[in-house]
Parts: C-alpha cells; sequence; structure tokens
C-alpha cells in the first residue's frame, strides 16, 4: 500500500494561521513584535531570501527590518551590531543570514544572539538546551522534523528511530528531540559502515545529508515513518529526451513511497514546515523574553 503522503505544505498553512492569531493577540497586549535580519555584503540571493521572509513575516503580522551591512564589516562591528539589536527592547527576533563573508566566524557571531531573540535557534546555548530536554528557541528545522514525526501518528516512545546525518543545526538536535521523546536512536553519518543494515531497522527514519536520492527502498523498513530533509534542484533527462529541472530530496521518493508507512515530499515537506517554525519561534520568543530565565 503507498504511503501516507506527510504534507509539510498544508500543515505549515494551518500553522501560519494560528501564528497570525497569536501574533494578534501579542501586539494588542505587548506591542509589535518585530523581526531583523542582518544581511552582509551586496549578494543578491540574499537580498531576495531576505524579501521573501518579509513578506512571510509581514503576512502574520510580524514587523521585519533588513539591516545590511557591507562585505567589508569586520568581525568586531559586526558583534556590535548585534550587541545594539539585543539591547533594543523594540526589537524581538534576530536572524543572521548565511552564508557569511569568510573573515567572520559564522559560530563566533551566532553565539553573541540574545538566546531569548535566537528565532532561528543557532545560538550554542539554544542547541545545548534541547541536550537537557529544556529547549528554549529550537533550531527551525530540527522542529519541522519534530512536528512532521508528531502528525505521521506514529509512537515515538520505545521506537527505533535512525537518523542519517549528524550536522550541529539538523541531524543532532532532531537525535536530541527523539532521544527526549524516549525513542531508541541510532545516529548514522559518513563513516557509518553497511548504512542500510542500520536504516532498515528504523521505524522512523529522518535522512539529512544533501546526496540527491541516496536512499533508495534498500535502505527502508516496510511501513517506517520517512522524514526527507534534503534538498536539491537537479537536472535530468525525461523520457522524450528533454532536460528536466527538478526539486528532489535526499530520499528516492518514488519507490520509497511503495513501502513505507508515511512519508514527506519534496518539495512540500520539510522546507515550508521549516519556515513555518520560523515564524512560531518568533512568536515563542517574543513571549520567553516577558519571562526570562536565564
Ligand atoms: P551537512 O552537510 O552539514 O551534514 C551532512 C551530514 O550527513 C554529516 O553528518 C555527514 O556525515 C552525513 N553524510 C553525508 N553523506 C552521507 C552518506 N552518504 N551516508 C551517511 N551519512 C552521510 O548537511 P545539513 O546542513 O544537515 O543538510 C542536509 C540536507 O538537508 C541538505 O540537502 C540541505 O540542503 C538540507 N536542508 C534542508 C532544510 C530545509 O528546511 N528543508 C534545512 C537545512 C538543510
Amino acid at each position: 500500500m503507498p504511503a501516507t503522503i506527510l504534507d509539510g505544505a498544508a500543515y505549515a498553512a494551518e500553522i501560519r494561521a494560528d501564528v497570525t492569531r497569536e501574533v494578534a493577540q501579542f501586539n494588542a497586549r505587548h506591542g509589535p513584535i518585530k523581526l531583523c535580519a542582518v544581511l552582509m555584503g551586496t549578494d543578491q540571493a540574499g537580498r531576495i531570501y531576505a524579501e521573501s521572509q518579509r513578506k512571510l513575516a509581514v503576512k502574520v503580522g510580524v514587523q521585519y527590518e533588513l539591516v545590511e551591512l557591507p562585505e567589508s564589516t569586520t568581525q568586531a562591528e559586526l558583534l556590535a551590531q548585534l550587541d545594539e539589536l539585543n539591547a533594543d527592547p523594540r526589537v524581538t527576533g534576530i536572524i543572521l543570514q548565511l552564508p557569511l563573508p569568510p573573515h567572520i566566524e559564522p559560530a563566533l557571531a551566532q553565539y553573541r544572539i540574545d538566546p531569548y531573540k535566537d528565532v532561528e535557534g543557532v545560538n550554542p546555548a539554544n542547541i545545548g538546551l534541547l541536550f537537557y530536554g529544556e529547549p528554549l528557541i529550537a533550531p527551525c528545522t530540527a522542529l519541522a522534523v519534530t512536528e512532521l514525526i508528531g502528525r505521521s501518528g506514529v509512537v515515538q516512545r520505545g521506537a527505533h528511530a535512525v537518523v542519517v546525518g549528524q550536522s550541529r543545526i539538523v541531524g543532532r538536535p532532531v537525535t536530541m528531540f527523539l532521544l527526549t521523546h524516549e525513542a531508541t536512536v541510532t545516529g548514522c553519518h559518513i563513516a557509518t559502515r553497511d548504512l542500510a543494515a542500520h536504516t532498515r531497522q528504523a521505524d522512523i527514519l529522518v535522512v539529512a545529508i544533501g546526496k540527491p536520492r541516496a536512499i533508495g527502498v534498500e535502505h527502508v523498513k516496510p511501513g517506517a515513518v520517512v522524514i526527507d530533509v534534503g534538498i536539491h534542484r537537479v537536472i535530468e533527462i525525461d523520457e522524450s529526451g528533454s532536460e528536466v529541472r527538478r526539486t528532489v530530496g535526499d530520499v528516492d521518493f518514488g519507490p520509497v513511497s511503495e513501502v513505507a508507512g508515511a512519508i514527506t515530499p519534496v518539495p512540500g515537506g520539510v522546507g515550508p514546515m521549516t519556515v513555518a517554525m520560523l515564524l512560531r519561534n518568533t512568536v515563542e520568543a517574543a513571549r520567553k523574553q516577558l519571562r526570562r530565565r536565564i
């Protein structure tokens, strides 16, 4: 039986509707929620991305400001800019657009963002809090994966989850969330021997490796919940011999969707949910600033 499709785009629309209500309530009681994005350099792609962020933010009632810094900005100047935004009570959320120029150390800059304003959940303090099972603001993609697993209906407690890819911002935080839900978790990565022997054990399989269609039907246990984080633009030759551009994931969706119990599509799975989680984090961050613990 073909897998249930976990429709990230539809779930994301539901979440945006909830967030819109929550933002309106917050704004009425406490003043506007405001997101500031810091963009270094003149990269056109960065500006286009920021513009789409602005549209999404404004649509749910969040104010958005883009702070553009020249490519020549030093590490110290960037940190001073972040300090200024941290100290400004009107700014409730901060995004630092990546990639940064090579002379900037991203981790140092991310570390500087006030953990309560860090809506992307990239400050090492926020990633570290997941280790304690007490997240303040978690990384958006890991939240998106967790939300999709939740919506699949699978019972996580006691399930065997395999997370392929152990990056700081996706794979490891997902591993921590699954442990918090008392799944038994195997973390696989580039040095894992006989990957399929591990992944075939998985009731829940999360893939975040950055390799188009690398996970095939031979990696998947029938009935498993498969969450595909990967996203790639590929050019392929169709049946008529013409070149076609496609967006694909790390999972070979067609054959895997014939054996999995539930699966996220690419596009339309983890991607839109990640954006929805950014918006949800933006409200959460503003709320949590009203009752700081650290
Ligand atoms: P990364 O490059 O930082 O880490 C990749 C991880 O996969 C590493 O742990 C590496 O050891 C492991 N790996 C690589 N090849 C492997 C293989 N053949 N077998 C087993 N493990 C392997 O990647 P990332 O930043 O976590 O991103 C992974 C993918 O997810 C990329 O395609 C990226 O574009 C995508 N992504 C999507 C979203 C979204 O919102 N949809 C967000 C972040 C990342």
